[in-house]
């Protein structure tokens, strides 16, 4: 089963989110739990938080379905002692969001090494950032998303999401979420039957099959290994129809949420409905 659905807006309060879910025809959801540009957000009333669980569970939303993201401004690898601190203290409150929710997983970006430190140097202090969170919450997974390796961020190779998950303690609590549009910028060919053959046998034999946990499932404005991050609409960019066809029959990504953060939030629910079109039964 296929669990396909967008990156919601909360104006209005996170109970909104299902809501929105529900109205574009979304089986699965993402969310900022807070302010996606701010280093904390007001906390999240006992009241919004039971209605936005009670919403789910009218919709038929699972955890397991829901992938909340952390806000922008977090960066676990920062070569800055400073900001370091704020970024874990803010992470550990995003974790705790979701905790209060219900929520079992939270997606962030790496980090960035802004040239002043290596990338080893960069990717174990992300491993560190991630123990030191992990250590001070329960029943939230921490899930890495790969990057298109824009400027200084790390997580474009999908060694660098082994080297962390390999120093990350509790194996149980980590995992990764693969946005499409980001691995193509990277340099991974998912737009030819080959390429997209070939990137998830790299992807199962250097991260391991079973720790994803979610897809951005996006199109490219931009070329293959352009290292550039900007979303296309389905279908309109550079990995194109047959890979979306060839992806939404693929079993391997079955049971997981599969978010479109797509430019254009009004063809939602045509997006979605056309993928759901493309499944062959
Ligand atoms: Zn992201
Ligand atoms: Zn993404």
């Amino acid at each position: 089963m296929k669990y396909i659905g967008a990156h919601v807006s909360v104006s209005g309060g996170v109970s909104n989110a299902p809501l929105e879910a529900h109205a574009i025809g979304a089986k699965a959801f993402a969310l900022f739990t807070g302010s996606s540009s701010r280093w904390s957000s007001k906390p999240i009333s006992d009241e919004e938080a039971d209605l936005f669980k009670s919403r789910c569970v009218e919709l038929g939303y699972t955890p397991s379905e829901i992938l909340p993201h952390d806000n922008f401004l977090i960066n676990l690898g920062s070569p800055d002692s400073k900001k370091l601190a704020m970024s874990r203290k803010s992470f550990l409150d995003e974790m705790r969001r979701c905790e209060q929710l219900g929520l079992t997983m939270l997606n962030f970006h790496p980090g960035s090494h802004l040239n002043e430190l290596s990338e080893e140097e960069c990717l174990d202090r992300i491993a560190e950032s991630i123990n030191l969170t992990l250590g001070q919450t329960t029943g939230v997974t921490a899930v890495i998303e790969n990057t298109a390796g824009q400027g200084s961020n790390l997580g474009f190779d999908f060694r660098h999401l082994a080297h962390i998950i390999d120093k990350v303690e509790d194996k149980t609590r980590v995992g990764v979420c693969i946005d499409t549009c980001h691995a193509y910028s990277a340099g991974y060919d998912l737009a030819t039957e080959d390429g997209y053959r070939k990137t998830w046998e790299d992807f199962d034999s250097i991260v391991g099959a079973h720790y994803l946990r979610g897809i951005h499932l996006n199109d490219d404005k931009k070329a293959l290994a352009s290292r550039v991050d900007r979303h296309a609409s389905i279908s309109k960019g550079t990995l194109g129809v047959d890979f979306f066809i060839r992806f939404v029959n693929d079993p391997r990504f079955d049971n997981m949420p599969i978010i479109l953060e797509t430019p254009d939030d009004t063809l939602w629910p045509e997006e979605i409905k056309w993928l759901y079109s493309k499944i062959i039964h």
